[in-house]
């Protein structure tokens, strides 16, 4: 294997480490940090996702509780639900887990929650801090692979990067976080005309298309850092967008799935929830 290996469960349990000590001198000054994740249905990969976050705020120290709420539970039942949490002083951020059933308004329901609670980063108001360079809760799955990227060392200014995907939650979020670092971004997306010659360029390359395998060797600069956002399941088994094992003979560094960003974007989510809770005593 030509790569390095950019592990996110090693990153992640020295990060856990760091917020549980945090989390320790928080509640010595009377204030545990609360995550509330509201899991409307019975998606099972949501369920496998939300137990994970559980899993996290305990391993650190934070209160936390999982709302379930019925697949015929209707907006203003979701909506209703979050703007308790809203007024619920023992809660700092407030997850609802997507995706939704789909009788129910996902950018309807993210919009009511405060910004200053939404451990997401979805909310409107903390997309467009992102966009125009002000504090705000950045999303976690781009603010954990940024922090997988910075681990390598490598000086990012003036680097080609490009991100595979543009979703509100991952790609653009990511191409923001890149620019600020001062790459030069190209996003990519399903009408991009010729992928690969893209792709080829990049020193820093994300992948969030949600396709198995989708980004191949011929497809990558010798010695890129290759960030693999995707989760696929195949055949029962979880995969990503970087068909890992031709890749890492070419990539410089490499993200595996899973126990990669998947990893790191729960532990942003417990950052983010702490910082929230830290803001309540600032
Ligand atoms: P979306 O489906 O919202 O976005 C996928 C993006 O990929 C779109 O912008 C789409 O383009 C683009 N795309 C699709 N096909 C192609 C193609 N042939 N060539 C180039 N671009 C293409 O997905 P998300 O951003 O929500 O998620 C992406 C992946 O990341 C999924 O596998 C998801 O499960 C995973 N994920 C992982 C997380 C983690 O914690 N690790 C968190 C969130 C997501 P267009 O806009 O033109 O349709």
């Amino acid at each position: 294997m030509a790569a390095q290996l950019l592990d996110g469960k090693v990153m992640s349990d020295a990060l856990r480490a760091e917020i549980a000590e945090k989390v320790a001198a928080l509640k010595a000054k009377g204030v545990t940090p609360g995550l509330a994740v509201i899991l409307v249905g019975e998606d099972p990969a949501s369920q496998i996702y939300v137990r994970n976050k559980g899993i996290g705020c305990e391993q650190t120290g934070m209160h936390s509780v999982t709302i379930r709420m019925p697949e015929e539970t209707t907006q203003q039942e979701l909506e209703d639900q979050i703007r308790a949490l809203n007024e619920d002083p023992a809660i700092h951020g407030i997850l609802v887990q997507l995706p939704l059933p789909k009788h129910l308004d996902e950018a309807a329901a993210l919009a009511v929650i405060v910004p200053e609670k939404d451990v997401d980063g979805f909310h409107v108001q903390n997309a467009g801090k992102l966009l125009n360079g002000l504090n705000g809760v950045v999303a976690c799955t781009p603010k954990g692979a940024l922090e997988m990227i910075r681990r390598t060392g490598v000086n990012l200014s003036g680097k080609e990067a490009v991100v595979v995907g543009r979703s509100n939650i991952v790609g653009k979020p990511m191409g923001v976080l890149l620019l600020q670092e001062n790459c030069t971004v190209t996003i990519c997306h399903s009408r991009t005309a010729d992928l690969a010659a893209h792709t080829r360029r990049a020193d820093v390359l994300v992948a969030a298309v949600g396709k198995a395998k989708f980004i191949t060797a011929d497809m990558v600069k010798p010695g890129a850092i290759v960030i693999d956002v995707g989760i696929n399941r195949v055949d029962g088994k979880v995969v990503g967008d970087v068909d890992f094992d031709n890749v890492k003979e070419v990539a410089g560094w490499i993200t595996p799935v899973p126990g990669g960003v998947g990893r790191m974007t729960i532990t942003m989510l417990l950052q983010n929830t702490l910082e929230a809770a830290e803001r309540t005593l600032a």
